[in-house]
């Protein structure tokens, strides 16, 4: 048995509170689960990923509890005994007993970079090519409290130098109300800061074909996923109209969704997140098909806690195809510390951890303490 063979997978549930809810369309939440995978191989190295979600199944259908289930009965009894450098052959031995699934298969993948960049002493981004850069723009979510909230935690963190553009959620409301508070929202940021939106794809064509360009008439720089994510013609259509980019979230999981975005022109954006396409190997594809067709891809979040952070961040400053900054801003959303040494984030960007695997430490003790009982 070598010194990388896995010998123990364990997930573990954890809610984490948040410094404020966050709202989505159709959800909101006041705090984060995570499901934190932990592989142990025979040499004693442990490798941390984390399966993690948007506040609930709302976005694609898995929750930590769905996904607990499924690496306990079924992608667990792949993995035991593999050497953790085999993460091609696991991830497709996975993909032979598990469909879809791609937030829980990535929660594994990530944990098995991990341990296998410990065992060779080296960062996780030197298994995918080396850091091309060592920090990413990170973009800020502001909440879903009144106007005048809203413009002051924007405002705030323009003070701080924390972030200098920001993203809006759209699609709870009534779509003219909703398109009344952006434009407030961006009016009062003008020439301070860039201001985006995500309607996770609740609108339907003709309210999109309705309030779309009077987004983009305020001065909306970027919209993100106005309508459903498997019309991807409609997207073409609405990328076609309007004079501001589209950007595509729902849209993209696998490399196949990428193509066919690009073979419609149906954004000039894709959101990649490591969560949603099934780990760092598989945006990695996603990506390379981006880049190959002169699309620009953005950095996502799930609302990942440091883990899932810490391995998006790895993979952003690894890709030059991350062309168009991250909103890799998970761990600043939680109210608790779970590092020993916290992510740095500052002058509008984070920063690359150092050391070896993700480069971060789990504080035990904080995980201890949000761990669901
Ligand atoms: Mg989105």
């Amino acid at each position: 048995m070598s010194e990388l063979t896995i010998d123990s997978i364990q997930t573990t549930i954890l809610d984490v509170p948040l410094v404020r809810p966050h709202k989505f369309a159709t959800t909101v939440m006041d705090k984060q689960p995570l499901l934190l995978v932990e592989v142990r191989t025979s040499g004693g190295v442990i490798g941390f990923g984390e399966a993690v979600v948007p506040g609930g199944p709302w976005w694609g259908g898995e929750s930590v509890e769905t996904m607990k289930a499924l690496i306990d009965g079924h992608m667990a009894p792949v993995v035991l005994g593999r050497s953790a450098e085999d993460i091609t052959g696991i991830m497709l031995d996975i993909e032979r007993v598990v469909a879809k699934a791609t937030f829980a298969k990535a929660g594994v993948e990530v944990a098995l970079h991990d341990a296998w960049a410990r065992s060779l002493g080296v960062p996780v981004h030197t298994l995918l090519g080396g850091a091309y850069r060592d920090s990413v723009d990170v973009t800020w979510a502001l909440g879903s409290a009144p106007i005048a909230e809203i413009i002051d935690e924007a405002l705030a963190k323009l003070e701080q130098r924390m972030n200098f553009s920001f993203k809006l959620k759209m699609g709870a409301l009534h779509p003219a109300a909703d398109t009344q508070r952006v434009l407030a929202v961006v009016a009062a940021l003008e020439g301070k800061a860039g201001v985006r939106v995500d309607i996770n794809a609740r609108w339907d064509r003709f309210t999109a074909l309705r309030y779309l360009p009077q987004l983009a008439d305020g001065g909306v720089e970027l919209i993100e996923q106005p309508t459903p994510g498997d019309q991807i013609e409609v997207l073409a259509e609405l990328s076609r109209i309007l004079p501001v980019p589209i950007m595509a979230d729902e849209s993209v999981l696998t490399p196949h969704d990428a193509l066919e975005v690009v073979r419609q022109q149906a954004a000039a954006v894709i959101a990649v997140k490591t969560t949603k396409c099934g780990g760092l190997q598989r945006s990695r594809d996603v990506v390379a098909i981006a880049r190959a067709a002169g699309v620009a891809c953005h950095g996502a979040t799930s609302i990942e806690g440091p883990i899932g952070t810490a391995a998006s961040i790895h993979f952003a400053c690894s890709q030059p195809g991350i062309n168009f900054g991250s909103e890799l801003f998970g761990p600043l959303l939680f109210a608790e510390e779970l590092l020993a040494e916290p992510l740095r984030y500052g002058d509008g960007k984070v920063a690359l951890p150092q050391g070896p695997g993700l480069g971060v430490e789990l504080n035990m003790d904080a995980v201890k303490t949000w761990t669901r009982n």
